[in-house]
């Protein structure tokens, strides 16, 4: 990188976070992991420019990475402590699971199209996250075999929280779900598993692809 290239990275950088905090961003340990993850990493081709911005943008399979702003508040909502290990469905570009990565000790993430997954791999090696296991498969059913969570981060809409996630959570477990039909505004909602069942409270409207079930084609 030239210096000039050097300063506008940084200025970029800079603009990414105020707007963060403009946006009611507070947690220090969430801003300190978006601003170590460069999402410029995680958005290819022509939109790549527009990265910084607070704006979702379409990734590959028809899909799109989520808009800064809400990352930022979905990883804050989650409250991820250092020993946790998190399950991600829906993939997609791989930048939320990135976030996740510097806060967590373990993150899985799950996405249906195959090339998702395998690209989000490679980012995640180039940029030497070894503590995610990205793997494709349907997220609808959860991960049993590496169940129970401390943290559930579901970033595709859900009609309900389902069953299978909502069981593969411990006690004192949290899971952030939008909520709401795929062509409608969403509800976005934390579910704490208590020692007697689910305790649900709404956090804001937000707007998310479907999850769909099964494997995608591609
Ligand atoms: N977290 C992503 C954005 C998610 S977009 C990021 O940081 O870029 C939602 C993703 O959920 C899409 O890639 C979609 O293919 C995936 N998805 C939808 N239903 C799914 C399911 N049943 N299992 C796994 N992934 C699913």
């Amino acid at each position: 990188m030239t210096t000039d290239e050097e300063d506008s990275a940084a200025e970029r950088k800079m603009r990414f976070l105020f707007t963060l905090r403009q946006q009611g961003m507070t947690d220090a340990r969430v801003l300190s992991a978006m601003e170590r993850i460069d999402r410029g990493r995680f958005v290819r081709g022509i939109f790549s420019d527009r990265a910084y911005e607070d704006m979702p943008l379409p990734i590959s399979c028809g899909q799109t990475i989520s808009q800064p702003s809400v990352v930022a508040l979905m990883t804050q909502a989650l409250q991820v402590g250092p020993r946790d290990t998190v399950l991600e469905i829906g993939t997609g570009s791989g930048y939320q699971a990135a976030v996740l990565s510097c806060m967590a000790r373990r993150v899985y993430t799950v996405e249906r199209h195959r090339r998702l997954a395998q690209e989000a791999r490679q980012v995640f090696a180039a940029l030497g996250l070894s503590n995610i296991v990205a793997l494709a498969a349907d997220g609808s059913r959860g991960l049993p075999d590496q169940a129970p969570f401390d943290r559930i981060l579901i970033t595709a809409a859900a009609e309900d929280p389902p069953g299978p996630l909502l069981s593969q959570m411990k006690i004192g477990g949290i899971m952030v779900v939008p909520v709401g039909q795929s062509d409608a505004v969403q509800s976005l909602i934390r579910v704490k598993r208590t020692e007697t069942g689910y305790d649900y409270e709404e956090l804001r409207p937000v707007r998310f692809v479907p999850l769909v079930e099964g494997m995608a084609n591609d």
